[in-house]
């Protein structure tokens, strides 16, 4: 089964809305494969953002990031992985369609909501870096 990684990021997760969150994806007929409440710790937001480390923002995003609990999913579904970045929308929610989750739920271009992987490569890269095989049930 094809799979992605999806955080509920600390500003949708305090908020309360990880379960609204969670019905978008179910009703679009993907399978929670994993999930848990967790606080990411700066070693942990590095690893999984390796790939932002000295962008202009990256401060900022680790700070949101390791602020307050999230919730760390594994989706899994026929074409999950792009489905879920159309359901998520946008990165900048000022430009994320109408009924995503970004448009519903996000603030700014930091705290935006929702992480999703990107392609293949990127699911099966993050995956491992928050699940162990035996904490999924596909
Ligand atoms: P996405 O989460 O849509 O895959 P990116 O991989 O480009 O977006 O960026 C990772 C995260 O870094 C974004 O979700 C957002 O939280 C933050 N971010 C990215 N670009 C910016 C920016 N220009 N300003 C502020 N935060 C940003
Ligand atoms: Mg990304």
């Amino acid at each position: 089964m094809e799979k992605t990684l999806v955080l509920i990021k600390p500003d949708a997760f305090g908020k309360g809305h990880a379960g609204a969150i969670l019905k978008l994806y179910e009703d679009a007929g993907f399978k929670i494969v994993a999930a848990k409440v967790m606080q990411m710790t700066e070693p942990l937001a590095a690893k999984h953002y390796v790939e932002h480390i000295g962008r202009p923002y990256y401060p900022a995003l680790v700070e949101f990031m390791t602020s307050a609990p999230l919730m760390a999913l594994v989706l899994g579904g026929d074409g999950v992985i792009k489905k879920v970045r159309e359901l998520n929308g946008a990165t900048n929610p000022a430009e994320a369609a109408d009924g995503t989750v970004r448009k519903l739920f996000a603030e700014d271009k930091t705290k935006n909501a929702v992480h999703a992987s990107d392609s293949p490569e990127s699911a099966a890269r993050e995956i491992p870096i928050f699940f162990s095989a035996a904490e999924m049930f596909d």
